[in-house]
């Protein structure tokens, strides 16, 4: 759950979750939407699927017995592995994150890349975690790099302080040098809650990719320019002001609309008509989750769409 998330989100989810799934059999056994449906809103949702693939191997062959093995489970890296070896069974494995490889850098004045150093330095600190205690220190590290050994470091709080050779010349904030970023791109889109008969017409999941397993309202770009009145035989299109939704590569602007028709018509393929009960039980992304929550708040501006015909066929199209 921590992977790209922050503790602070993370805690409710993992209280939840263990409530729910107290053990690695109950989590395989699980059906999958109750798993989305667990991890809504979490984001990034390949990673639930990973964990419940995990546990079912958990659940049938056991815990492995030592780092390959474990970094054999499904969603779990080498850092993953390494980190849960550590902290859960009291293996010696390094665990280097970015943080971890940033106290490292500056705690050895280490120029370029420290993860260029990664075999280096985790063959130095492999004896320090059979001395202290693989647990105690692995979480010594990560706390040093999210607290106090941040980008622009704390080092008078800093217990390393006195031996840190970065700090002691004066380049801790030199180091390590930032990567560049690439930025991400722009598009803007209509997020469309299509309502006939009380029924939503909504995408039903993908089997792979980041989305995988998540139902979604029919999106359609909407370029650059905004809504213009125009009408459709009458029918109301109501809209809430947007929101910006960010992704690792993508910035989304989303202009959220409803729109009411009279009546329903043949869904294409991968689309479906869901009454209105059901939505509320669909696991749905973090964007799409939002329009839902919309559409039981007060308050939308009626609005009418530039084209609402193409409007509506575009999102029973079956690719759009
Ligand atoms: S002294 Fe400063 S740079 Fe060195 S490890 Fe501590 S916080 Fe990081």
């Amino acid at each position: 759950m921590l992977q790209q998330t922050q503790v602070a989100t993370v805690i409710p989810y993992f209280n939840r979750w263990l409530e729910e799934f107290p053990n690695p059999r109950s989590l395989a056994q699980a059906d999958e939407d109750e798993v989305h449906k667990a991890w809504e809103g979490l984001g990034y949702y390949r990673r639930a699927r990973f964990l419940q693939a995990a546990a079912g191997s958990v659940a049938a062959d056991g815990w492995p017995g030592d780092l390959e093995g474990l970094a054999q489970l499904p969603g779990l890296g080498p850092y993953t592995a390494a980190a849960m070896g550590a902290i859960a069974f009291q293996w010696p494995t390094p665990a280097l994150d970015g943080n971890a490889f940033r106290v490292l850098a500056r705690l050895h004045l280490i120029e370029g890349d420290p993860k260029a150093r990664a075999v280096e330095l985790r063959t130095w600190l492999a004896p320090a975690l059979e001395h202290l205690g693989p647990s105690r220190l692995t979480q010594a590290i990560m706390e040093l790099g999210a607290t106090i050994c941040t980008p622009a470091p704390t080092c008078r709080a800093c217990p390393l302080s006195d031996r840190c050779q970065a700090h002691l010349a004066g380049r801790a904030r030199d180091l390590p040098p930032v990567a560049k970023r690439t930025k991400p791109k722009a598009c803007a889109l209509w997020l469309v809650a299509l309502e006939a008969e009380g029924q939503f017409l909504l995408r039903a999941p993908a089997a792979r990719g980041l989305l995988a397993g998540l139902w979604r309202w029919p999106a359609l770009a909407s370029g650059d320019h905004p809504p213009q009145p125009r009408t459709l035989d009458s029918q109301p299109i109501f809209a809430w002001p947007g929101w910006t939704q960010v992704y690792t590569h993508r910035r989304e602007a989303v202009s959220p609309l409803h729109i009411q028709l009279k009546g329903r018509f043949a869904s294409a393929e991968g689309l479906a008509w869901i009454s209105r009960k059901d939505l509320a039980g669909l696991p749905l992304g973090k964007r799409d989750q939002r329009l839902r929550d919309l559409l039981d708040q007060p308050g939308m501006v009626p609005l009418e769409a530039p084209d609402a015909r193409a409007l509506i066929k575009a999102c029973a199209a079956p690719s759009a």
